[in-house]
């Protein structure tokens, strides 16, 4: 057992280096101390912990690539995935938070922005002084999001926003939201919409039995006046917000890593100490065959993340690469989360352990940013080059 009571049946520890070992247990002390005392009852009064958002930014994980000189750490791709590890290790809602921030808002302002934009906005959201939330999905377009419908049109300085978007991470809260409609001409743009702007609304959907400790949300827009500054000069069609998830579920496949160490300790522990018939359950055959597959699948998992972030980090890892990698992981996580649960009987559905947190949080990311099916056929064109899913 390491440090990190974490597996590491194949020594996955030697191929990192010392600062990427010292970020992963800063986040994990992190987590330890202010998170996961706080996390069921989070989870279980569906509260958004909205105060960790500070303390996040503090820790340094909402988009620690981003370069220094925008309020970054300018870290490597492995350090950012150790990351998401720990915080998912302990919730995926609160991994979704920091997920949201530095990849799908805090990216495409760096890649797509504007300097004016990349020096008002990504150091506030570097710190957590502001949080924000990425606006693709609509309430009739989520697997197909090039079919939207939310558009704006030009009107002097400004243009005038109209349309909703559906199930969006941090929404409630968020101060600004990177959000995709298209033009007159039909081409998709990305627009900085800020809080306040008279029009727009963010209602927060209620009843989840998924990711409860995260806020989920609407996003509206009737007739929001947008200066044309807040739109994102370099991004152009739907190539724009795609590049944001490749990022995105980059740190999901990791995350997903994290909750199924989690589930997999949680089930170890306790078949060591549970007696049934006399003895410890650890001892029948059928819970080791259980134990023995969740630690194949983990190990098989921490390998293709950290080969996936060398190539990100050489500036090579592809889309398909990338849904390989979150379509499997989501999976594994979420096979794990459904085992472990069954070894830790009716125990296991009580908020005393983690592991029906992370199966019924593990049900919305196994669909959020890319469907396990379309994932599956992301690869299926790969292979083919034939999309089956235009
Ligand atoms: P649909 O697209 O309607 O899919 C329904 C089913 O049909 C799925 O099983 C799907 O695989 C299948 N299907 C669809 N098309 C095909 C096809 N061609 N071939 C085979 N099967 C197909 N979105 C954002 O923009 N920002 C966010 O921050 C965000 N956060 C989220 C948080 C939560 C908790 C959830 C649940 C969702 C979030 N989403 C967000 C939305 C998420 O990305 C979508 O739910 C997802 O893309 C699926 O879209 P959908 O729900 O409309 O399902």
């Amino acid at each position: 057992k390491d440090e990190f009571e974490s597996p590491d049946f194949y020594g996955v520890d030697d191929l990192l280096t010392e600062e990427q070992k010292m970020i992963r247990s800063s986040v994990r002390d992190f987590v330890k101390k202010d998170i996961s005392p706080i996390i069921e009852d989070a989870a279980q009064s569906a509260k958004f912990p909205y105060h960790l958002v500070k303390k996040m930014g503090e820790m340094g994980v909402f988009g620690p690539t981003v370069p220094e000189q925008y309020g970054g750490m300018g870290s490597d791709y492995i350090s950012y995935g150790l990351m998401m590890q720990e915080l998912e290790r302990c919730d995926s809602g609160i991994r979704s938070t920091a997920s949201v921030q530095g990849s799908l808002v805090m990216f495409p302002i760096l890649k797509f922005g504007s300097e004016e934009q990349k020096l008002k906005f990504l150091p506030k959201l570097a710190s957590g002084e502001f949080l924000g939330c990425f606006g693709l999905t609509e309430p009739d377009h989520g697997s197909n999001p090039g079919g939207m419908v939310t558009n704006f049109k030009e009107d002097g300085e400004d243009v005038i926003l109209n349309g909703s978007k559906m199930w969006i991470s941090n929404a409630p809260f968020a101060d600004i939201a990177v959000v995709w409609a298209k033009n007159e001409a039909g081409r998709i743009k990305g627009l900085i919409v800020e809080k306040g702007m008279p029009g727009f609304s963010a209602p927060e959907i209620h009843n989840k039995w998924s990711l409860r400790a995260s806020a989920t949300g609407e996003l509206v827009f009737n007739d929001v006046r947008v200066p044309k500054t807040n739109i994102l000069p370099e991004a152009d069609g739907l190539k724009a917000p795609l590049a944001c998830l490749d990022n995105a579920r980059f740190g999901i496949a990791w995350g997903a890593l994290g909750a199924a160490m989690d589930c997999y300790e949680a089930a170890r522990k306790y078949a060591a100490e549970r007696i049934q018939f006399g003895k410890p359950i650890a001892s029948f055959q059928l819970i080791q065959k259980k134990l023995a597959e969740m630690l194949t699948e983990i190990t098989k998992a921490q390998l293709l993340v950290w080969k996936l972030g060398q190539n990100k980090n050489q500036g090579k890892a592809t889309t398909a690469q990338i849904s390989l990698a979150k379509r499997n992981n989501v999976q594994m996580a979420l096979e794990i989360a459904r085992e472990a649960r069954q070894i830790l009987g009716g125990n296991g559905i009580t908020g005393e352990f983690s592991v029906m947190r992370h199966m019924m949080n593990l049900e919305s990311v196994v669909t959020y940013e890319g469907t396990h099916d379309i994932h599956l056929l992301i690869l299926g064109n790969e292979i083919t080059g034939i999309q089956s899913f235009k």
